[in-house]
């Protein structure tokens, strides 16, 4: 049994070291146990694996996932939470915790001193304000995981799985769903946390690909033509790509959806990966 999914543990321990949650750092911990299960279930841990923990908070998923894993390395921003990883986690051999910034440390330095020859899957409870950073900066940095097995808010969560000419679907769908295989884990509910969030939560297991599911021109132009397309998401294609990001003349971007195919009075939001890879192709052809 995980003591750190008790209230009273918690409290114990904030009573004991002086901690106080913080919002800046969106802190709200674990305190279901089968949260904790499913997590690592759902992520498919054995002991083969290395994981990278992002915010270990007080070391409640950290216990789980040391048990079940070869390695980790848990990265945490609040320094306060130092000395109560150490009492709480600190005995665990295979675990190394580094305090920072995940958005600000050497990520590359982090891989070579502790992920020199095993991808690491990334396992995050994740602070609702660095969400989409935290994602995509590892996603569009090609930093080298496996998976991400993230748990998130359900709005969010919603928008990763979302198909097209659906409301939840934009930007960030495609440029996930370029990158990785989405799926769901498990849903949470907002009292399975100490303190409880005003919001609901999803476990998503983001499998890395191996290689891109479409073909590209150039990968600049297709993020920037989905950027240009949902930036102005309910003007016609033509109108939302003429004079965006990528700077398309409106001739340009006639041109660009003649020679893909796609109707010049549809919207982004009723084009799949596919058809953006077309017309960023195209693009690519217009603007030489
Ligand atoms: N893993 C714990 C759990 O599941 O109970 C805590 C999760 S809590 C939602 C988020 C944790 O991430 C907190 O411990 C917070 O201090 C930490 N955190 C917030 N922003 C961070 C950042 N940029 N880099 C590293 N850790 C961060």
């Amino acid at each position: 049994m995980n003591k750190l999914t008790s209230p009273r543990t918690i409290r114990d321990i904030m009573d004991r070291y002086g901690f106080k949650f913080s919002k800046r750092y969106g802190q709200n911990f674990i305190i279901d146990e089968h949260v904790l299960d499913k997590i690592v279930e759902g992520a498919h841990i054995t002991k083969e694996d290395a994981v990278l923990e992002i915010g270990p908070g007080i070391g409640v998923m950290t216990n789980t996932l040391c048990e079940a894993a070869g390695q980790v390395v848990s990265v945490e921003i609040d320094k306060t939470l130092m000395p109560v990883l150490s009492e709480t986690v600190g005995h665990h051999e295979n675990l190394h915790i580094i305090e920072g910034d995940i958005l600000k440390i050497d990520i590359k330095d982090l891989f070579e001193r502790h992920f020199k020859t095993k991808r690491p899957k990334l396992v995050a409870n994740l602070p609702y304000y660095v969400t989409t950073p935290i994602i995509m900066k590892f996603l569009e940095e090609h930093i080298p995981v496996t998976d991400l097995v993230i748990m998130i808010q359900k709005e969010v969560a919603d928008r990763i799985l979302a198909s097209p000419s659906t409301s939840d679907y934009g930007a960030l769908s495609v440029a996930v769903q370029y990158f990785t295989e989405p799926s769901i884990v498990t849903r949470v509910s907002r009292d399975s946390f100490m303190p409880a969030p005003n919001v609901d939560s999803t476990v998503l297991r983001l499998k890395v690909r191996d290689k891109s599911p479409v073909k590209l021109a150039d990968e600049t132009v297709f993020f920037m033509t989905v950027k240009d397309g949902f930036g102005k998401r309910r003007k016609t294609l033509l109108n939302a790509l003429t004079g965006g990001f990528l700077g398309l003349t409106r001739d340009q971007a006639n041109e660009a959806l003649a020679c893909s195919g796609i109707s010049p009075q549809l919207r982004a939001e009723t084009l799949g990966i596919e058809e953006f890879a077309t017309l960023s192709n195209c693009i690519v052809d217009v603007i030489g």
